[in-house]
Parts: C-alpha cells; structure tokens; sequence
C-alpha cells in the first residue's frame, strides 16, 4: 500500500511497549537491478529472534522474499536502498506480554547512502550506560523496545560533540557500539568479542570474518576491556547501515591520527565493495528492475 495510508492504533501494543522485531537489509543499485545482501540470514536472524521472544509468528522464507521482492520491483529504486521489514502487533491490549498478539509482517524501504561520513573515523566515547544484560533482554534479539538502551548511549555521546558510543557489559568489556558490532587490530590480529557476549548476531560481523578467513588475517574472539581499546591501531564498527567503519577517537585517545582507513579496514572495505560490484557472490539477490 502506499507509504501514507499505512495507519495503525495509537493505542497499539508495539508501539506502547516496544514489541517489535526488526531487521535491516540493504540493497545495493547496480546495472538496473537491485542486489539484496544476505537476504536469506537476515530471515533466519528473525526467525531466531522470533523464537528468543517467543512471539507467536510463523515467518515463512518464501513468503518473506517474495514480500521483499515484489515491493522493490513496486518502489522500482534507481539508487541504493535500506530494506526494513519488522513484525508488529496492533492489538490494543494493556499487559507487556509477546504472546497473544496478533502479529504481522511490515516491509517499508527508503534510500540509503552512507549512514556516516566515510571519509574520516568516527569520534566515539565509552558510554555510561551499560549494554543491557542478556539475562534481562536478549542482545541477540533485536527487539524494537531494546533499541531505548542504544538511544540513551547515541544521545550522550552527541551531547558530549562526539558521533557514536561503544558499550560496556556489566563485567566492564566493551562488546559492540550502540548499533554495530566492534573489531579491534591489536599487535596484528584482529579481535571481536566472542559470540555469546552482549551483542547481536550482526551479519556484517560475519560476512567480514569471511573475509578475514580468505585474506589468512589472523583474528580471535575474546574479551575486550578499554585498555586494549586506547591502545589498538584500528578499531572498526560493522553494520549493516555503517559497514566497516574506522575510528578516529575513543574517549578522546586517538587511535588513527591520520584520520583515514588503516590497513584491515581498507582491505575490508576493498573486499566488500568488489563483493557488490562483481554482483555474482551467492550472498547477493538480484531483483531487475525496469
Ligand atoms: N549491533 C546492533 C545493536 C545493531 O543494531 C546492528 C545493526 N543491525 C549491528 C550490531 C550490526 O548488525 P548487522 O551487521 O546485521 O547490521
């Protein structure tokens, strides 16, 4: 339906309490076609996190990529696009609760180029919040309520004139920033914060370990306090809206004076770009357009 007549109750659950589940997709405009990234992980990730929840919602693949498929060709983009289908319930029902609800599927895309300035490093603090614990809300999940916990660390790193904010757990190690995962290169290695840490299952994470895989760049997973932060040579965010990213400054210790991409994050970044380029990876879905 057109974007303007797409109405929902002001008294609806989701929007009271946050009980969405979301995913954010991009499609990249080359050739006259649409090349989707990881389609087919970004549905698994919600149907994992359906079953987190335990939101009563049956999220067939087929049904999912055709709903995708079928509004891109409707919108017919002509430049790169953000794809954000989310589950929703519009009951107007009082208790906090995922299940007996009515939910349903939404699709909604926009245009998207950059998410931040790509030509410098990003200026981060260490937030005071801590990230939310996965023994209260599920990191792996991500759940529209949980997304507060991001704002409150956005906000204060904007008040502080910075651009983002890394978070810590409750054992002080620091696991992602507020809405992308988190590699260091220290001593040339690259480090993330192991899988079960207090983070999502962020698919540009994985696609960058690939990568790292087929270039024989040694990296580990293991716990990452501030120290090791101050002192890395790059510290890198991947997500799907910033994709690899580097910093200038963290807590006002600067990491990359040079304020340009060091080694790990160019060749990344190099990998990524032919990745689209190319369109042939098995990780891309072709929609052509008119
Ligand atoms: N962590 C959080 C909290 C996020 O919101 C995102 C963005 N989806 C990521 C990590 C990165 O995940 P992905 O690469 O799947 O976009």
């Amino acid at each position: 339906m057109p974007y303007n007549e797409a109405k929902l109750p002001l008294a609806m659950h989701s929007l009271q309490y946050g009980t969405t589940c979301f995913t954010g997709i991009r499609g990249y405009y080359r050739d006259k076609g649409l090349l989707i990234f990881r389609l087919k992980d970004h549905w698994q990730r919600l149907v994992n996190n359906v079953k987190i929840a335990g939101i009563p919602f049956t999220l067939d693949w087929d049904f999912f990529q055709d709903t995708i498929i079928g509004l891109i060709k409707l919108n017919n983009p002509t430049h790169d696009i953000y794809i954000r289908p989310f589950l929703f319930a519009e009951n107007e029902a009082l208790s906090p609760r995922f299940d007996g609800l009515d939910y349903q599927l939404a699709v909604y895309v926009m245009e998207m180029g950059d998410y931040y300035d790509t030509t410098r490093g990003m200026k981060l603090i260490t937030s005071t919040w801590k990230k939310n614990s996965n023994a209260s809300i599920p990191s792996k999940a991500k759940l529209g309520g949980a997304y507060v916990n991001a704002a409150l660390a956005t906000t204060e790193a904007h008040r502080l004139g910075c651009d983002d904010a890394l978070m810590m757990n409750e054992l002080n190690e620091v696991v992602e920033a507020s809405v992308a995962n988190i590699a260091i290169v220290y001593k040339g290695e690259v480090l993330m914060p192991d899988i079960g840490e207090e983070q999502l299952e962020g698919i540009t994470r994985d696609t960058i370990i690939s990568f790292l895989q087929e270039e024989n760049i040694p990296f580990r997973y293991g716990p990452i306090d501030r120290s090791l932060v101050y002192t890395c040579d790059e510290l890198l965010l991947l997500g799907t809206a910033s994709q690899v990213i580097f910093t200038y400054s963290i807590d006002g210790r600067v990491i990359n004076s040079e304020n340009k991409p060091g080694k790990i994050c160019q060749i990344l970044r190099d990998k990524f770009k032919k990745l689209i380029d190319e369109g042939k990876s098995p990780w891309l879905t072709r929609v052509d357009l008119l």
